[in-house]
């Protein structure tokens, strides 16, 4: 029988394992290795490790739609994707106390004042409520450990041999063999990943450039958009071109720009407090830039960070404001520059679609006139993501390995629960064919 090793005890780990048992594989065949602790034993400043992961004291939203949360329709179809999805909510109502309070946030349908610009991405999001979440990961670990999971709890692996199939632990000199492991460390374990990609050499998917600005204003003209949807996405896309823009991650109320350091250079990001005592009723978001097709993603985006660096700080552009202070009073560091020139010649054609996005942002909230400011850039760099095969996330040079979740490409816990459904519903398939050969007489013991 085939022995199923999982790294990591968070979102993708769990939903793996219960798909697995669900379905009459036998736990005790099952083994999940975590760093942290069981849910009896984690404390909240815990955030990252433990039973559920960094779902485990996450915000509870599980987002319901594939254009948000990472990658999975790209390798299973929309229609299969909707209905993985649909089988991790049920795993959180499942397991919850009060499953009748899980609700669905239906957003409303977009507004005709956006239409003629812009398009806007409403999702739906289920609400699990944090409160909740430490009961629903002490149901779901007794269910687990009833149907006879083995935990190996406050365990680091710290090594895996793909071509002998043993991991390595940090507390023990005894290697666990597997064989098949499923790898769900999530952002907490993105190092080891690198490590793991770059000692075994494992190809990449191609990655796009996520690049643009930073732009604020005060919120009272975006306050007809806010009132239908606080954290509203507006996007365009050229598909010839291969760019799509999307306004990214909207504060509003108490919003602040923030400085992010990264390979020594600053880019900027944005954050709004809880308290009411930091209001200053400003709103930021990114308008951030996909495109695809630049051969060496990382390499052009570092490039292009650092040309558009002042001294030692990014930049500023505004036809009628100055820069902000942050929520402690401090002037946010930024060079305030007199025109566009220099950023356009750094950015070239793609400085356009930005400016472009700003115009029009001025005919549909038509008080914003000159009454806004953009810090340049505001970057994400997208980790390496390995290449996988797209019916049961198997490593393409390792076919046993099945990378899901935050450590392949989810970004959040709906999506890295579907994935890890996916890959448990194939390794149930094998299961399944051993079974029916078994009952024939013809099988062999895997
Ligand atoms: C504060 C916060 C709030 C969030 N709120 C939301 C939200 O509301 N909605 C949403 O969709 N997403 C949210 N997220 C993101 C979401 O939690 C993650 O996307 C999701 O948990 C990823 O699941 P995963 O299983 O891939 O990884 P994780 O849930 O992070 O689990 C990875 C597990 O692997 C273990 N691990 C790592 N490396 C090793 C190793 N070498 N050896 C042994 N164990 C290891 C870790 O201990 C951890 O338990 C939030 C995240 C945070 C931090």
């Amino acid at each position: 029988m085939e022995k199923i090793v999982i790294v990591g005890a968070g979102v993708a780990g769990v939903n793996a394992a219960t798909k697995l048992v669900d379905n009459g594989y036998p736990g005790e065949l099952i083994t999940i290795i975590d760093m942290g602790k069981d849910p009896y034993q984690r404390k909240p400043e815990e955030v990252m490790t433990g039973f559920l992961g960094a779902g485990g004291w996450s915000d509870g939203k599980l987002t319901y739609h594939t254009a948000i949360g990472g990658q999975l329709s790209k390798y299973c179809g929309e229609e299969k994707a909707m209905e993985l999805m649909d089988q991790v909510i049920t795993n959180f109502k499942r397991f919850h106390p009060k499953p009748e309070e899980v609700q669905c946030s239906n957003p409303e349908a977009e507004p005709d004042f956006i239409k003629p610009y812009f398009g806007l991405r409403l999702f739906p999001v289920w609400h699990v409520g944090t409160d909740y979440l430490s009961e629903i990961a002490k149901n779901w670990y007794d269910y687990l450990v009833s149907k006879g999971v083995k935990f190996i709890w406050e365990t680091k692996v710290i090594n895996i041999d793909f071509k002998g199939e043993y991991v390595d632990l940090d507390n023990t000199l005894e290697p666990l063999s597997y064989d098949e492991l499923i790898f769900a460390v999530g952002k907490s374990g993105i190092d080891f990943a690198q490590e793991l990609a770059n000692q075994y050499q494992l190809p990449d998917e191609p990655k796009s450039v996520q690049i643009g600005v930073r732009f604020e204003s005060p919120q009272k003209h975006f306050q007809k958009l806010i009132d239908i949807s606080y954290d509203f996405k507006l996007y365009r896309k050229f598909e010839d071109k291969g760019v799509s823009l999307r306004s990214f991650c909207t504060n509003n109320n108490a919003a602040y720009v923030a400085v992010e350091e990264t390979y020594g250079d600053h880019s900027y990001n944005g954050h709004a407090k809880k308290d009411m005592r930091y209001r200053n009723d400003m709103t930021n978001f990114g308008i951030l830039m996909e495109i695809n097709g630049i051969e060496d993603p990382f390499a052009w985006s570092r490039e292009v960070v650092n040309k558009l660096q002042f001294s030692g700080t990014g930049l500023y552009y505004s036809p009628s404001r100055v820069p902000s202070t942050t929520s402690e009073g401090n002037n946010v560091s930024a060079y305030q520059i007199e025109n566009l020139k220099g950023v356009e010649h750094v950015m070239g054609e793609y400085w356009t679609y930005i400016m472009d996005f700003i115009e029009d942002m001025k005919k549909v909230f038509p008080t914003l006139e000159d009454d806004w400011g953009i810090y340049i850039p505001e970057v994400k760099y997208l980790s390496p993501e390995p290449l996988v095969n797209y019916e049961d996330l198997s490593l393409t040079k390792y076919n046993n390995v099945h990378f899901v979740g935050d450590a392949l490409s989810a970004r959040g816990i709906t999506v890295s629960g579907a994935q890890a459904i996916y890959v448990s519903e194939a390794l149930l398939g094998e299961y399944k064919k051993h079974l029916y050969l078994m009952d024939q007489g013809t099988g062999d013991i895997f």
